[in-house]
């Protein structure tokens, strides 16, 4: 059944009055995802580079959960600067998930594992993630949390440290599809201070596109998604979710996405690309740590800037910038990094096929989508979550298929949400000791379609 909470929700976040009853977030509490700034908690992106760094000003999605009453509690440990899936990239030390497998602690997801790792403990009522490549999704799929990432520039980026800013989304973690939407009620406004925030225009072509929900929706069921490495438990609780919602009068629809299998390779070039650029401003100079010595002198003839990332990057921020530089030189830029630009165009043509909805972003719709779809529904990650001494021993290739299931929606830009699915009683009990008892369901929808795949969500969920 569709029930009418957004209309409430967003009615109940047009006071912005003193702390009184009347404020929509009457002293909830919400954790902050530690690469969002904070001007009264330190914020050090999970890098010892920024291990010394408050910043003197709060981030735009900060400021208006303050104005509305919320309590921030925390700051959220994550991969350093968002690099990775498992939450364990962090100078602060790994995030450890709350389900055990044989009692060695399982994978959070990452990068945003700290934020959903308080929501799933009830160490908070929501919290903000930023999403780059699924880093909201991934972490409520391991979690038996709700993950949403609306569509790209509805939230502000303003005072988020950026890991690939054409990309980087600020996402809500939250127990259930109405608390997420709720927040994302409060977040969602045009912000002047972000280049890349939808201008108010732009907002206003997305409502007038906005159709009345359907009774029944059509859903597409992407048969690229049907990769070997799903896990049967996975694909139990999709076919399941699937067979539930036709049960409900939900029409299924097979859907062709076939640069999905381009879209994970294109992401880990174009994603790197921006954050070697990005992180350039680290230099020992300007924010947090510095490396020792009377003012740096250089050792070992090093520069200071280079001695002060050498020491204070990790491993795996130190493995993205080096390809990024790579992807970005003239020697490779034609082969690497034009050429993922060009699979991102396709992703995103892709999608626009087969929604029934135009995007609003574009003067028409590509034709052979046929009626097209009003959402599309996927499992978020392929497995269940890896225990922390797996996480240890994949490669980083390994890690990177984790994203395979969120990071087109990424390169489009689109709404995802992942919410959580029981796994069938028999599956519980094929995997052996282990305490999970969920995985994550995303639904994706066009460009600016958010309420619609927060509606559909909350039909799944
Ligand atoms: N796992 C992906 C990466 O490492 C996504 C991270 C994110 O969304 N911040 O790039």
């Amino acid at each position: 059944m569709v029930k009418l909470w957004w209309e409430e929700a967003r009615a109940g976040c047009m006071t912005v009055t003193d702390n009184d009853d009347s404020e929509p977030l009457n002293g909830d509490s919400i954790a902050i995802k530690d690469n969002i700034v904070t001007s009264t908690l330190p914020t050090t992106a999970a890098s010892r580079i920024l291990s010394y760094h408050t910043s003197p000003f709060e981030a735009t999605v900060v400021k208006l959960l303050k104005q509305n009453g919320a309590t921030i509690s925390s700051k959220a440990n994550m991969d350093e600067f968002g690099m990775g899936s498992h939450s364990q990239n962090s100078f602060n030390g790994p995030v450890l998930s709350l389900f055990k497998r044989d009692g060695v602690p399982l994978s959070p997801g990452g990068s945003s594992g700290g934020s959903a790792v308080a929501v799933a403990t009830g160490n908070c009522w929501a919290a903000l993630g930023t999403d780059t490549g699924g880093s909201v999704r991934l972490p409520a799929a391991y979690t038996g949390t709700v993950g949403f990432k609306p569509s790209y520039g509805l939230l502000s980026r303003w005072g988020v440290i950026q890991y690939a800013n054409s990309l980087d989304t600020v996402g809500i973690l939250a127990a259930s599809v109405e608390d997420a939407a709720a927040v994302f009620s409060i977040l969602n406004h045009y912000d002047a201070q972000d280049p890349t925030s939808l201008l108010p225009s732009v907002r206003g072509r997305i409502a007038a596109n906005r159709r009345t929900f359907p009774k029944t929706l059509r859903i597409g069921v992407p048969t690229d998604y049907n990769i070997h490495e799903l896990s049967s438990a996975v694909r139990g609780a999709y076919i399941s979710t699937l067979q539930q919602l036709q049960n409900l009068g939900h029409t299924l629809h097979a859907i062709s996405l076939p640069t999905t299998k381009q879209a994970l390779s294109a992401y880990y070039v174009l994603a790197p690309a921006e954050a070697s650029s990005n992180l350039a401003k680290h230099d020992g100079i300007r924010y947090g740590f510095r490396s020792e010595g009377p003012d740096a002198l250089p050792r070992e003839n090093l520069p200071l800037y280079a001695q002060t990332r050498g020491e204070g990057f990790g491993e795996e921020v130190k493995r993205r910038i080096l390809l990024g530089a790579y992807t970005l030189s003239s020697e490779a830029i034609d082969n690497y990094f034009i050429q993922a630009q060009k699979v991102r165009r396709l992703v995103q043509r892709d999608f626009d096929r087969v929604f029934a909805t135009q995007n609003p972003l574009l003067d028409s719709k590509p034709g052979g989508g046929g009626g097209g779809v009003d959402v599309i529904i996927t499992p978020t990650a392929p497995t269940l979550p890896p225990t922390v001494d797996e996480v240890k021993k994949q490669s980083p290739v390994e890690s990177y298929m984790n994203d395979v299931f969120t990071v087109p929606a990424s390169l489009a830009g689109l709404p995802a949400v992942s919410v959580p699915m029981p796994l069938s009683d028999a599956i519980e009990m094929e995997v052996e000791g282990g305490d999970v008892k969920t995985t994550g369901i995303q639904v994706i929808g066009q460009f600016g379609d958010d309420e619609l795949v927060l509606r559909a969500a909350e039909i799944v969920q």
